[in-house]
């Protein structure tokens, strides 16, 4: 069948080859020796696993004869792909054609079209629809659910492999699940396993909503692999289970396609730069691939789902770079992974390059781009599970609509990160895309395709080597908890806020870790570890993930950039305890395993004559508390009191008897502790209003607002999310006591101005036609910013006593619109380099009700790129509440250079303006779903909005506390 569809493409090409001239002849040699290559069945590259397996009699489902040679091809579709394609070698062998089935329908029988049709895009329901019909008709397709989203849209996994495979799929599972947990597995019963096992090969599109091509491609794909009898296909079929995520971001997907068919449809002109959807998924945008500890929701339905199926592989299709760069796990490399994935990785790209090179696509490379420090990346689930994460950057245009691209950048764009000028010829880019090019949505499909196709041809000659990898990795995995220090990483019981342990071992757990709890008191490295403390033994398979995640984060090469974040450090970012033990006795420590931690709060049994005091101890659930009481009267200490045995730091809350039973109820469930309060206490206190909050989102810049709407949503504080037209309407004062500003745009002026106008406005309303749009606020025109009319209510809210709180990159708004007259905004040097690093900040007011909580003055944050912020000296101790101590020493985790450029800046600073205050925050408090440590800074504020000179009236105080 192979050289029948090869024999095809060479004679049919001969014209157009000729007439690409001297340098493409030579590819009709190498096509004709791939022929012999797909001609020669499965069984030739990988004599090992073939020997053992009896040849299959031929499977006609799908096919019209017995015969895959004769298998009948779908004329309408070849015609059309060549009509798609804009330039004859951004097609190949692999995806030119298509078999038709008599009873299997193909995505044009179920869609309407075929793959790849200008300015088509498939809604996700359809697509579900699609691959259900396609396992309706087909015994080698199974569609599974996972869940649902945030917006009640079904997640499901759809696996496609021989009827032999998808009738024993719970068998294979099984097997995958030995390998990956090898702990009861002797070496000889692990050969025995692989050699019965099948590797999973998943596949993932859309994660990105403005990426659009692989939900379409991989609908074509699951079809092709459903029916065509080309020896290739067979063996992908026979020996690897192929799985797909059809739409990683569901809800993403449907907001996209609404948006494209109202405003970008018609748009040919790239210069356009027409404005994309304000919202892809509820929250977060482009960051559900940095969601390293799974907050959202979809990401979470499939990462249970990974641990329950373990694909050795997963692979994410994006779309980015001309015109396909495949992953190699470039430097920096994240040293506890294991050394054989940085094997695997260059392994599967390189052979994807050069198969595609010799089936004439230009533009194909490697390295250079993604490096393999971060592990927040989807993908990257299988790579900490040891297993193998897979990416690829294919040309898209935002959409289906063809395009003329410039590829080549002009002399004064910005480079790309790590990829420098995309058509350079170089060691790693042999064969460089144009510099110009007509480009379709089939083109981007023929080179995804293509690639996957190669992906799958290289996985199916290798399945055993695929498994046994998975297999020593994941043994490698435990022996090196046995072998290499630390042994474990020790979260000691007797934390004051037990809520953010809470936090640190479910969010370990949810990724398979296994978390025990000591039995009893023990030591190990000559401190005592009490009883009841939460032990992270590394002799587990998932041993070298809990390392990742919880060790300080040591940067290779401060001469290395990297895509994303430098630290994560688990116990900086949630201020919680976390020790590593190199005592190899700890592997032998008695525990007990935890499935989940839940801390039930601790409400005295003693009815109070007065009321209860909750301490503040620094949970995140403290605002919680409040607005689950929020009709009631609570009041906050201003100062620390000793109630009889227990100490209640400043800020812990205050409850008049009479709220006893719901109180009881919400501090027992929130993990936190209430004590006994006879009489009043003899120390000032404070009403704690909930505050009428306000969240301000620009339309170009959801993102960082979305992480910030998920905590509060997440901790249950109500507010409300405004854009320019609330604010616009004036008098802001009326409807809200505090406005948040999270991070957004790279200077005030972007957040004032936002997207540039485009003569026609560009509505975000939810309409018949259009339903997934005008969720989360609605806009008839996003373009064009609050403008200085903005800036102007903002003003007027200051001058009427409001509270603004500006989180990270926008707190250069107050300082560079005057709000803030005397504060001034700088930037760093271009020396200067930090992507995301944890810092040490110096708290200088601790009684500031900001602070309300914290133990200690010094304390780890992770660096945002705010602003650096300075003021004239008379107001510097008043206005600065925290510093950072900048320097090497100031580097906790990850990666800053020329640390010494942020000594001693300020860090939260709290101005006066008009009658009211801004609040300004250079680090953002409220980062990913990470920082749950500085959480609180913010949550404080909110807290306390109107309690600021609370703290002023004892002056600042710059040492202990
Ligand atoms: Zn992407």
């Amino acid at each position: 069948m192979a050289h029948s569809v090869l024999r095809k493409r060479v004679v049919g090409s001969n014209g157009r080859l000729a007439a690409l001239g001297w340098a493409r002849r030579g590819f009709v040699a190498l096509l004709l020796t791939a022929s012999a290559l797909y001609g020669s069945g499965g069984s030739s590259a990988d004599p090992g696993q073939g020997s053992r397996r009896k040849p299959k009699a031929p499977d006609n489902r799908g096919s019209r004869t017995a015969t895959p040679k004769e298998q009948l091809q779908d004329a309408d579709f070849a015609a059309a792909v060549k009509q798609w394609t804009t330039r004859p070698e951004f097609s190949s062998p692999l995806v030119d054609h298509l078999p038709k089935s008599p009873d299997v329908p193909s995505p044009k029988d179920v869609l309407g079209h075929h793959i790849g049709a200008p300015k088509v895009l498939t809604y996700y329901a359809q697509a579900v629809d699609y691959y259900r019909a396609l396992a309706a008709k087909s015994d080698r397709v199974k569609v599974l659910p996972i869940g649902t989203t945030d917006e009640g849209r079904e997640c499901v996994v759809v696996f496609v492999a021989s009827e032999e495979t998808i009738r024993n799929l719970e068998q294979y599972r099984g097997h995958l699940a030995r390998l990956a947990d090898p702990r009861s597995l002797t070496e000889e019963q692990a050969r025995d396993v692989i050699a019965r096992a099948k590797p999973i090969y998943h596949l993932m599109g859309g994660l990105h909503s403005g990426e659009t091509g692989p939900p379409e491609m991989l609908m074509e794909l699951a079809y092709r692999l459903a029916v065509e009898d080309s020896p290739l296909v067979q063996r992908i079929r026979d020996q690897i289970i192929v799985s797909i995520t059809p739409v990683a971001e569901p809800d993403g997907r449907d907001r996209y396609a609404d948006w494209y068919y109202r405003h970008r449809v018609d748009v040919t002109d790239e210069r356009a730069r027409i404005p994309g959807p304000p919202y892809w998924g509820k929250y977060i945008f482009h960051d559900n691939n940095r969601d390293i500890n799974y907050s959202q929701v979809t990401m979470r339905r499939l990462l249970a789902w990974y641990l329950e199926w373990h694909p050795p592989i997963m692979h994410e299709l994006h779309e980015s770079v001309p015109f396909m760069y495949t992953f190699s796990g470039q430097a920096p490399q994240n040293p506890t992974l294991d050394p054989i994935l940085y094997g695997e990785l260059p392994w599967f790209s390189n052979f994807e390059m050069a198969q595609m090179i010799k089936y004439g696509m230009p533009g194909v490379w490697t390295h250079a781009f993604v490096d393999m420090w971060s592990p927040g990346y989807l993908g990257f689930m299988a790579s900490n599970h040891n297993g193998m994460l897979r990416m690829y950057e294919t040309f898209g245009n935002a959409g289906a609509t063809t395009m003329k691209r410039k590829v080549e950048p002009s002399p004064d764009a910005p480079p790309i990160p790590g990829a420098g000028n995309p058509t350079s010829r170089e060691w790693y880019r042999p064969l460089p895309p144009y510099k110009e090019v007509e480009w379709s949505m089939r083109n981007n499909t023929n080179y995804m395709e293509t690639g996957v196709l190669s992906a799958l041809d290289l996985a199916s000659a290798f399945p055993r080597v695929i498994l046994e990898n998975f297999y020593r990795k994941s043994r490698n995995s435990i022996e090196s908890g046995k072998k290499d220090a630390p042994y474990a990483f020790v979260i000691p019981a007797g934390q004051p806020d037990r809520t953010r342990v809470d936090y640190v071992v479910n969010t370990l757990r949810l990724q398979g870790i296994e978390v025990g709890r000591a039995r009893e008191e023990f030591k190990a490295g000559g401190v005592t570890i009490p009883a009841g403390s939460y032990v992270v033994k590394r002799d587990q398979p998932y041993g070298r993930l809990a390392k990742i995640l919880l060790e300080k984060q040591s940067f290779p090469d401060p001469a290395l950039r990297t895509y994303d974040d430098t630290g994560w450090t688990m116990g900086l970012m949630t201020h919680t305890d976390v020790r590593e033990i190199s005592d190899k006795s700890v592997l032998d420590a008695p525990v007990d395993p935890v499935s989940e931690a839940k801390t039930r709060g601790v409400f005295p049994s003693r009815d109070a004559s007065y009321g209860y005091a909750v301490a503040h101890r620094g949970s995140n659930r403290m605002i919680t508390l409040r607005f689950r009481l929020k009709d009631v009267d609570v009041s906050a200490l201003d100062a620390p009191l000793q109630a009889g045995n227990t100490k209640l730091p400043a800020g812990s809350f205050v409850v008049k008897a009479a709220a006893r039973t719901r109180l009881a109820a919400a501090v027992e469930e929130l993990g936190l502790d209430a004590v006994v309060l006879d009489a009043a206490p003899p120390v000032p206190m404070h009403a704690l209003e909930p505050p009428r909050l306000a969240l301000y989102s620009t339309w170009g810049s959801t993102q960082e607002v979305g992480w910030v709407r998920h905590a509060l949503d997440a901790f249950e504080v109500p507010f409300e999310l405004i854009y320019k037209e609330r604010v616009r309407k004036g008098n802001l004062r009326s409807s809200y006591d505090v406005i948040v500003v999270p991070s957004q745009a790279r200077s005030g002026k972007g957040l004032v101005y936002d997207l540039e106008p485009r003569g026609k406005p560009f509505a975000y309303t939810r309409t018949e036609q259009f339903k997934s749009l005008g969720m989360y606020g609605e806009s008839e025109d996003i373009t064009g910013g609050m403008a200085l009319e903005g800036v102007l209510e903002f003003q007027k809210f200051l001058a009427s006593g409001g509270l603004v709180i500006t989180l990270g990159s926008s707190s250069f708004f107050p300082p560079e619109f005057g709000l803030t007259r005397t504060i001034e905004a700088s930037r760093p040097s271009p020396q200067f380099y930090a992507p995301g690093p944890i810092v040490q900040a110096e708290i200088l007011q601790p009684k500031h009700p900001v602070f309300y909580g914290y133990t200690t003055d010094l304390v780890p944050v992770r660096y945002a790129g705010g602003p650096l912020l300075s003021m004239p000296e008379e107001d510097r101790s008043r206005q600065v509440l925290m510093r950072f101590s900048g320097g090497e020493a100031g580097v906790l985790s990850g990666l800053m250079r020329n640390p010494n450029e942020i000594r001693n800046r300020p860090a939260v600073v709290e101005s006066p303006a008009g009658a009211g205050r801004v609040l300004l925050f250079a680090t953002n408090p409220c980062y990913r779903w990470q920082n749950h440590g500085e959480f609180n800074m913010l949550f404080n504020a909110l807290l306390n909005f109107n309690d600021f000179a609370r703290a002023d009236s004892s002056g600042p105080v710059t040492n202990g506390k």
